[in-house]
């Protein structure tokens, strides 16, 4: 650790502070980090004066070439030296009101500074003064929880939490992406103070939701998030989705927990937030779609319909983007089962070749999504699975090398059709086109322009059109 501290920019930090007489600190997020062996480039640096003041001095050190901003309203100044983020804030104390995560500040001591923090893990200080270089000071003996990774507030976690209640998603958060326990007590608290969260706005909450996402294991975060009652709060969509319910004795799968299993196989193959994403609300209909039918069982038709249209409104309410990423969701979703049903039934070319159509360069990541949802404790039911899936993988390969399909565009195009048959835009250019397209798709036809055109002359007849004076070939 002492090592790591003997980098230059910690030392021109410290003799900086040490020219000003005022003492310095590295704390929170990167001393963490550091006793973890996980050292980041994320600095915190507090100071018992002014941060503005000695970032200003430290920014002078380094040269005309260093970029440094001060907020002034908050006391705070951020500097970038090569690939460091230093944030330079001095020692504060601060007290909170019912209404705002947004605290009254005032100058403190560092254990006022230490105090105001989120967790013992993230109050732990080094200290940068000369004669006390690389020393730790942890009043809240934040040392010993990250031995036994435990996440725990430095004072009454009611407190803690009711003044700032984003630190619940943090304690998630940090639970999930380190693989720690939040202690009881702690635990306990957020029950209590959930209803609090509501007074977080939901960019924030989501910026956290996604890094429980983003964790090697997000299930473990949805989990506390269901049995701290916070999710009901923050995505009840996802609560529906808990419980079996039996009729003549059938059940169904918990698919909540199937929802966590696919999310977590996901997880364990790309870093990709909207797949992850796509893999959260897969099944997000199901309970709406729930029917049971006698002799059958259990069914959700056309769940995947509903929960692709019942994405944009939750990426709404979540404010999550609304843009292309949004619209990758949303087609993941409505073709999620797509895969399966060819591993199900006799895989036909053309219907491989009309996936592969609608994915488009999604593809990919549409199989990795059907294959994460392949659970079930039947380990019969998954080997054979499994087994087809290859199956489809190899045709949906050897389909694309023959067809090159992905993206496509058919090889006649409206602008073709109109100036062949003379018309302005209107139905029955759409018709023609759709025409072309599903013959193509179905191997009725070739996919190149001779084929194409021909077919469409023959469909243009069919309507009762005339080939307009000249045309013939346009490429
Ligand atoms: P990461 O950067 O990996 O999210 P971090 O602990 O560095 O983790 P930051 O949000 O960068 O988190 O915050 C830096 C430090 O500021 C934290 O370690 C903690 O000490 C303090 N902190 C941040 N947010 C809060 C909060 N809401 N309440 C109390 N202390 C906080
Ligand atoms: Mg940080």
């Amino acid at each position: 650790m002492k090592q790591y501290l003997k980098h230059p920019v910690f030392q021109l930090i410290s003799e900086t502070a040490e020219e000003m007489q005022k003492p310095v600190y590295v704390i929170g997020g990167f001393v963490r980090d550091l006793l973890l062996n996980q050292p980041s480039k994320d600095i915190d640096i507090v100071v018992l004066g002014s941060g503005i003041e000695l970032a200003k001095k430290v920014a002078e050190k380094i040269g005309k070439h260093t970029k440094a901003k001060y907020f002034k309203n908050f006391g705070t100044a951020m500097l970038r030296y090569k690939d460091w983020q230093i944030e330079f804030v001095g020692a504060r104390k601060e007290s909170y009101r019912k209404d705002s995560r947004k605290p009254i500040v005032e100058d403190g001591t560092l254990e006022d500074d230490q105090k105001r923090r989120d967790f013992t893990i993230n109050a732990l200080a080094i200290n940068l003064q000369k004669e006390k270089y690389g020393e730790l000071i942890d009043p809240f003996n934040g040392i010993d929880d990250l031995k036994n990774k435990i996440i725990r507030t430095p004072l009454n976690p009611d407190i803690t939490f009711s003044d700032d209640p984003l630190r619940m998603m943090r304690a998630i958060r940090f639970a999930t992406r380190l693989n720690f326990f939040i202690d009881t007590d702690c635990f306990k608290a957020i029950k209590r103070n959930k209803e609090r969260i509501k007074i977080v706005s939901k960019e924030r909450i989501t910026e956290e939701l996604n890094g429980i996402i983003l964790a090697p294991e997000p299930s473990r975060g949805f989990k506390i998030l269901l049995e701290t009652g916070l999710l009901e709060i923050i995505f009840p969509q996802m609560v529906d989705l808990q419980g079996t319910e039996f009729i003549d004795g059938k059940g169904h799968k918990d698919n909540f927990y199937h929802t966590l299993e696919v999310l977590d196989n996901v997880a364990g193959k790309s870093d990709n937030l909207w797949l992850r994403w796509a893999a959260i609300l897969h099944d997000i209909a199901k309970p709406q779609t729930k029917i049971f039918v006698p002799d059958i069982g259990w069914t959700f038709h056309a769940h995947e319909f509903k929960g692709a249209k019942m994405v944009p409104e939750i990426f709404r309410k979540m404010k999550l983007p609304l843009n292309e990423k949004m619209r990758y969701v949303k087609k993941l979703v409505l073709l999620h089962l797509r895969p399966i049903t060819l591993v199900e039934n006799i895989v036909t070319d053309s219907a491989v070749r009309r996936l592969l159509f609608e994915a488009g360069d999604d593809i990919d990541d549409l199989m990795m999504l059907c294959k994460a949802d392949i659970t079930s404790k039947n380990q019969q039911k998954i080997k054979r699975y499994l087994k087809n899936f290859k199956l489809v993988r190899e045709k949906l390969k050897d389909i694309e090398e023959k067809d090159k399909l992905r993206n496509w565009q058919p090889p006649v195009s409206g602008d073709v059709i109109m100036k062949t048959f003379n018309l302005k835009p209107c139905h029955k250019v759409g018709i023609i086109k759709n025409a072309i397209r599903e013959a193509i798709l179905d191997g009725e036809i070739n996919n190149n322009y001779e084929d194409a055109y021909a077919f469409m002359i023959k469909e243009g007849e069919k309507l009762g059109l005339k080939m307009a004076e000249g045309s013939k070939d346009l490429r």
